[in-house]
């Protein structure tokens, strides 16, 4: 079902609510290391700035687990958030702050804001009725708007008072520009995907992504698995994989998911050569052998090899569309790095394909490649985008206003 965009909102005027990410981190000092987040969500601002609203944002930073917690305050990011208006919009901005995401002097400040004027709440989760989605709490936000804007499609798949409870008190909710671009490319690719439809999934457990598996098996064509949770598909087939990281109790669902994706005619790929080492460590001593091979009993695998990437690039080169989520390998360290990264030039190699890639490994991945700007999307939210891959309905979703 189509969801109500901000776009459709008449903002001239209107106090709007937004649910925005800007969980960003910290220094000891207080400043803001990366405001990636902040710029990611800055067009949806800038755009209710530029129609008029008088605009209220709210987010989470960190966990500080119901209680005020002066290192988690969203001040910084106030000043922040100042600073690159001031930029974009080429005006001098103010942008006020409440030291408290209800009460008094936020609903003041709320009534007092003006046209193209923007109000920033302290942090929602000081208040352990965000995270309980109480309902009392979710009233005294929306009384402090007329229109909600949610943009924070990484906090979507937590039904929140920020990003559910809120909803049922305020007469439209929208999905900012941020939010709209997930939904549309994720929305796209498990809906109505171009064929072939390739899946690359890795990281550390199947257990982690046994969903997401399970659902792509029936929209891909390939999957592509690489990573430590290989371990546990080879050694549900037989093989010898020496200390290699497994999940003991998973290789029925190994073996399980094996014969769906044949029976279902899914090309469901396996490292056919890894990179093994004695221990996790970049110093250690590397070398390649192939998976029909045992591996010793003190050895692990710890990278895709190149006959594995030969094969998964081929998979990619003839794919239009591409998901991937998970590294293929302990990409953190040099000697273990290449396999993903090669599969992240693969990706970004191909121009014909929509590429989508989410986690936090993986976009830290094709950043490290240098190849971020030609993937088609980039998710913002690791664990958003895998709970939507999984096919499930994401509650800040499911509660914005149907068109
Ligand atoms: P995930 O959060 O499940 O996507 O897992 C990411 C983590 O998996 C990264 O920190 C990788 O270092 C780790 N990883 C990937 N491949 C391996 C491997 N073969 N052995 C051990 N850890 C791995």
């Amino acid at each position: 079902m189509a969801k109500l965009s901000i776009k459709d909102l008449q903002l001239k005027g209107k106090r709007v609510f937004m649910r925005v990410d800007f969980n960003v981190p910290l220094d000891d000092a207080g400043h803001v290391t990366d405001d990636t987040r902040i710029r990611e969500t800055l067009p949806t601002i800038e755009y209710a700035l530029r129609q008029g609203a008088r605009l209220i944002l709210a987010s989470h930073l960190g966990r500080p687990k119901g209680k005020f917690n002066a290192a988690m305050s969203l001040k910084p990011v106030a000043e922040r958030l100042r600073i690159l208006l001031d930029q974009q919009l080429d005006s001098a901005c103010n942008v006020g702050f409440a030291t408290d995401c209800i009460g008094v002097q936020a609903e003041e400040m709320a009534n007092n804001l003006e046209a193209g004027q923007t109000l920033l709440l302290e942090n929602l989760r000081f208040h352990p009725e965000e995270e309980r989605n109480d309902p009392e709490f979710a009233k005294k936000l929306a009384s402090l708007a007329e229109l909600y804007v949610n943009d924070a499609f990484g906090s979507a798949h937590r039904a929140h008072a920020s990003t559910e409870g809120i909803t049922h008190f305020i007469p439209k909710a929208a999905a900012g520009l941020l939010m709209e671009k997930e939904l549309q490319y994720l929305g796209k690719a498990l809906e109505d995907p171009h064929h072939p439809f390739v899946a690359i999934i890795g990281g550390a457990k199947v257990s982690d992504k046994i969903e997401v598996i399970r659902n792509l098996l029936n929209k891909v064509d390939a999957i592509l698995i690489g990573g430590a949770m290989a371990y546990t598909f080879l050694k549900s087939q037989g093989a010898q994989i020496g200390k290699s990281l497994v999940e003991d109790d998973r290789l029925d669902l190994a073996k399980q998911l094996l014969a769906e994706a044949k029976q279902k005619k899914v090309r469901f790929l396996l490292p056919v050569d890894h990179v093994l080492a004695d221990k996790m460590d970049a110093r250690a001593e590397a070398k390649v052998i192939s998976t029909s091979e045992p591996v010793p009993a003190d050895q692990m695998g710890l990278d895709i090899g190149p006959a594995t990437v030969e094969a998964f690039a081929s998979e990619i080169k003839n794919a239009r569309t591409i998901v991937w989520n998970g590294p293929m390998g302990v990409f953190e360290m040099a000697p273990f790095a290449q396999g993903t990264m090669k599969i992240a030039q693969a990706v970004a190699g191909n121009c014909d394909a929509i590429s989508i890639v989410g986690g936090g490994d993986s976009v830290a991945a094709v950043h490290a490649a240098g190849v971020a700007d030609k993937i088609t999307h980039i998710s913002t939210g690791g664990g958003a985008s895998l709970e939507f891959l999984e096919g499930k309905k994401l509650p800040g979703v499911e509660a914005l206003t149907n068109k």
